[in-house]
């Protein structure tokens, strides 16, 4: 069975709890890792410079972080159709758990992925709040 290593983890526990429970599910069925959790506003605003991110504010800037960045492992960026697996299977198992997710591939949670605008295939967020975060 995978688990997480303990840099992941330690990430990981930057998360609201529904997060946490949520992979530490998922990773019992599949292999991952966790890049960032929490995210301080500065750290956010160099992302933001570099255009690695849309907002200056993110779901990631609260503590605990309302946001985590997960990828399949071991990662390989040009496989985007691995990612997208992923993701429709993180999104089942939280509907399983009674979680509201907003991932990434689909920021407008209507289940179709054509008319996504701007794809962060690695975030997950706790759905509601904010709505227009990171589109
Ligand atoms: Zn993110």
């Amino acid at each position: 069975m995978p688990a997480f290593s303990k840099r992941s983890l330690a990430r990981l526990e930057t998360c609201h709890h529904h997060l946490v429970m949520l992979f530490l599910e998922v990773i019992k069925h599949f292999d991952c890792t966790i890049l960032c959790g929490h995210r301080s506003e500065k750290e956010q605003k160099i992302l933001y410079e570099q255009g690695k991110t849309k907002v200056l504010k993110s779901k990631h800037n609260f503590l605990p972080s309302l946001a985590v960045d997960v990828a399949p492992y071991p990662i390989d960026w040009k496989n985007r159709d691995r990612f997208l697996f992923f993701g429709g299977f993180v999104l089942g198992v939280a509907s399983q758990m009674g979680i509201k997710v907003r991932w990434g591939g689909d920021w407008d949670m209507d289940m179709q992925l054509k008319d996504n605008k701007f794809d962060d295939l690695v975030h997950f967020e706790i759905a509601g709040g904010f709505h227009d975060e990171e589109k």
